[in-house]
């Protein structure tokens, strides 16, 4: 029977929840926000499927990659969607297609982040872009394998330890199986964003605003007299206006006024100065087991690996425009022919080191030593009180982060 004795020993993945048979298996929120197991121990039957699936009780090789790529999306729209290259939607294009099934995380109608599946074009809009917090996985697994069986190609993307867990939970190789993940730095606190959202709109509208959330606008007004009514329209975490290294968080909201015009207002900061970003890029609001991956450098067993090729300038500076472009990691052999036939792939040699401008791909975040103080703060004070207290404490955490990196 499955037991979280350390919080850190558990990446939330879902399968032990979806593989018992009893179903006796919930996920509770913890104090900073993220999901854990707990077992129904009148209801367990002993039967050790929820063990045999968790990928913290297993270890796993690193691979080598068997090949690099630096890719773009020739569709610039898409590109501009997309975080990176939008080496994803050329991926789920082609699975689609095929009458395939594609899985990826999309925001809820309350602006959290859910993992669903999509069998359409139109479908993979929800998915693009990154969502920078962890996303339920719910029983997406199960649905994969429903899929899997009846014969249906399926392409799975998440992170490496959402990976991880489903090649465990299906515990054998399906020919009809893409599976993608990505470079992952780790998954901020779903709480932490949630409150981030709520100060964020509490401090740009006035008093006597409500926030509504996939509601239309327009039925709603003057149900409340004197109350202004806004909704978001959209997030993005990576909105390229100034370009994709320098990236921006962009929220927009909109309103309708008493004459019934509909105003759009866009909150938009780079990164570097927006503060969740801040939070999640200084390694603060991560889950507990994002410190010491299990899942990383290949060993989530996925068949591809994305992510940003932050770098691609200096290794081949006539492919980046500065729209974005995606780095592709191939690990095993089947899929490769997919990839190369696509024009738009430039091959880049292990020599190059496609690796040195993300780390990521292969190392743990630094785990703050003000971590725990952050999270105390939060649970006091919220988001944006606990934030500026944690920044007057982290030039002990910069020193310290040095000393880790070099080592
Ligand atoms: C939490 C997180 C951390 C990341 N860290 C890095 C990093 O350190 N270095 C790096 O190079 N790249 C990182 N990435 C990946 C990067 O942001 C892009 O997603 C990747 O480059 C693919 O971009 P794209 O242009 O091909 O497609 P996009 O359209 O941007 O990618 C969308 C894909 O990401 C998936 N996705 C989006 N949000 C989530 C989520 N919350 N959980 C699971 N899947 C999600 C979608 O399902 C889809 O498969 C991270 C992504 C996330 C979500």
């Amino acid at each position: 029977m499955i037991k979280v004795k350390d919080k850190s020993a558990c990446c939330g993945c879902a399968a032990c929840v979806q593989i018992c048979p009893k179903q006796c298996i919930s996920l509770d929120e913890d104090k900073e926000g993220f999901l854990y197991p707990t077992v129904n121990r009148n209801l367990c039957i002993e039967c050790g499927k929820c063990e045999a699936v968790c990928i913290e009780l297993h270890s796993f090789e690193v691979r080598e990659p068997l090949k690099v790529f630096a890719a773009q999306h020739f569709d610039e729209s898409v590109r501009a969607a997309s975080s990176s290259g939008g080496i994803f939607t050329l991926l789920a294009e082609a699975v689609i297609n095929d009458g395939g099934v594609v899985f990826g995380a999309r925001f809820d109608s309350d602006w959290s982040v859910v993992h669903d599946f999509t069998e359409t074009h139109e479908g993979l809009q929800a998915f693009r872009g990154s969502k920078y917090l962890q996303s339920r996985i719910g029983n997406t697994y199960r649905q994969a394998e429903k899929f899997l069986k009846a014969g249906r190609k399926v392409l799975f993307s998440g992170t490496p330890c959402q990976i991880a867990g489903l090649k465990r939970y299906l515990h054998k190789d399906y020919e009809n199986l893409l599976t993608v993940d990505f470079v992952c730095h780790g998954v901020p606190s779903p709480l932490v964003w949630k409150k981030y959202l709520e100060e964020t709109i509490a401090r740009q509208c006035e008093k006597n605003t409500v926030l509504l959330h996939s509601n239309p606008l327009i039925s709603e007004r003057g149900s409340m007299a004197g109350i202004r009514k806004r909704k978001i329209d959209a997030i993005s975490f990576r909105n390229k206006n100034l370009g994709w290294k320098k990236y921006s968080f962009a929220l927009t909201l909109s309103e309708v006024t008493t004459d019934g015009e509909k105003n759009t207002v866009l909150l938009s900061t780079i990164f570097p100065e927006n503060e969740y970003m801040q939070a999640f890029l200084a390694d603060f609001s991560l889950r507990p087991s994002c410190y010491a991956c299990p899942a990383k450098g290949g060993k989530s067993g996925s068949d591809l690996t994305i992510g940003d090729f932050w770098g691609i300038e200096k290794i081949a500076p006539e492919i980046d425009d500065d729209k974005g472009c995606s780095l592709v990691i191939v690990h095993t052999d089947k899929k490769v022919n997919r990839l190369s036939n696509n024009s738009i792939l430039s091959e880049i040699s292990l020599r190059q080191d496609p690796f040195k401008g993300n780390p990521s791909y292969y190392i743990s975040p630094y785990q703050p030593v003000n971590r725990a103080f952050f999270f105390s703060q939060f649970g006091k004070n919220g988001f944006c009180k606990a934030w500026k207290k944690t920044m007057s404490t982290k030039l002990q955490d910069r020193i310290l982060r040095k000393i880790y990196q070099l080592l």
